[in-house]
C-alpha cells in the first residue's frame, strides 16, 4: 500500500507530465510558436540587389499544429497548397542573375503571403474546388494569429532585403499556375502580370517574341483585378521599384532540368527588359 508521501509524489509527477505535454501541445497548436525563420527564407542575400526575387508560394508545408488543415495528402501536395516548380525556377534565376531570393516556407493555405490581411482569400476556405476544413469558420483571433505568425514576418524580411536595393532595382515575383482550372485547359504558357506600375511588364511583353515561342500573355491567367498584385504594389511600386509578376504554367517546369531552362530564358529576357527601362528611370 502506498504511503501518503508516495501518493503525493505520484500526483506531482503526473501533474508535471501533464504540464509538459500541454506545453508541447500548445506549441504545436499555436501558430505564433512558428519562428520567423520557419516562415520566410532568403537565398543569396549577399548578391546583387539590382534585382530582388520573391516566391511567395514556394512551399506546401503545413506546420503540424494545423493538422493538415483537414486536407488529405493529395490536396496537400497539389497546386492548391503551393506553386509547384516555382521555387526551382526562382532559385535558378537567382543564381543566373546573382539576385537575392525571398521565399515563403509555409503553404499559402495557412496564409497567402501575396494577399493583404483584409482579403477573404488570404486564408481561403475554398481553393479552386477544394474545401479547406481547417480554414472554415475561423475566428477573428485565429485569423489574426496567422497574420502575425506568417504574413508579418514575411513582409518584414522582404522589406529588409529591399532596404539594401538601389533606387533603380526591380522586384520580380515568380509563380506557377495549373494547366487546367475549373475544368478549363489554359493555353497561356507564361503570364506577365503587373499592378499599379506596368513599366516592366510592358517592357517584357515588347521583347517576348525575341526570347520565346511560348504563348505569353499580359495579365493572364490572373490580373490585378484578382488581387494578385499585393506584393508588387506594396514592396515594388510604393518603394519606387519597377516590378513584374511572372506566372509559369506548371507543366513546363515539372523537372529540375526544365526549371533551369526556364530560368535561363527568363534571365536574358528580364535583363533586356530592365535595361529598356533605364532611360526612363534616370530621366
Ligand atoms: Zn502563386
Amino acid at each position: 500500500m502506498a504511503t501518503a508521501h508516495e501518493e503525493n509524489f505520484s500526483v506531482i509527477i503526473l501533474t508535471a507530465a501533464t504540464i509538459v505535454k500541454n506545453y508541447f501541445q500548445m506549441l504545436l497548436d499555436e501558430p505564433n510558436a512558428l519562428t520567423p525563420d520557419q516562415v520566410v527564407a532568403v537565398l543569396n542575400e549577399s548578391g546583387d540587389h539590382r534585382v530582388i526575387l520573391v516566391c511567395e508560394h514556394a512551399s506546401n508545408w503545413i506546420p503540424a499544429g494545423f493538422k493538415g488543415l483537414g486536407l488529405d495528402a493529395l490536396a496537400q501536395h497539389s497546386h492548391v497548397a503551393w506553386d509547384p516548380g516555382a521555387l526551382g525556377v526562382a532559385e535558378a534565376l537567382g543564381g543566373a542573375m546573382n539576385a537575392p531570393l525571398v521565399f515563403g516556407c509555409v503553404s499559402r493555405l495557412v496564409y497567402d503571403c501575396n494577399r493583404p490581411p483584409e482579403a477573404d482569400d488570404a486564408v481561403p476556405a475554398v481553393s479552386e474546388v477544394t474545401a479547406v476544413p481547417g480554414n472554415a469558420d475561423l475566428t477573428a483571433a485565429a485569423r489574426a494569429e496567422r497574420v502575425d505568425a506568417v504574413y508579418r514576418p514575411f513582409r518584414q524580411r522582404l522589406e529588409q532585403v529591399i532596404g539594401r536595393a538601389p533606387a533603380d532595382a526591380a522586384l520580380v515575383t515568380v509563380h506557377s499556375f495549373t494547366p487546367t482550372y475549373h475544368g478549363q485547359k489554359r493555353t497561356t504558357e507564361i503570364g506577365i502580370l503587373h499592378g499599379e506600375d506596368p513599366r516592366l511588364a510592358d517592357a517584357m511583353m515588347a521583347r517576348a517574341g525575341q526570347h520565346t515561342g511560348r504563348c505569353v500573355r499580359l495579365n493572364d491567367p490572373y490580373g490585378p483585378k484578382d488581387g494578385v498584385a499585393h506584393t508588387l504594389d506594396l514592396h515594388g511600386s510604393r518603394n519606387g521599384l519597377a516590378n513584374v509578376m511572372i506566372e509559369i504554367r506548371n507543366d513546363l517546369i515539372d523537372s529540375k532540368n526544365r526549371q533551369i531552362k526556364m530560368a535561363q530564358l527568363l534571365s536574358g529576357w528580364l535583363r533586356e527588359a530592365i535595361a529598356d527601362l533605364a532611360p526612363e528611370v534616370s530621366s
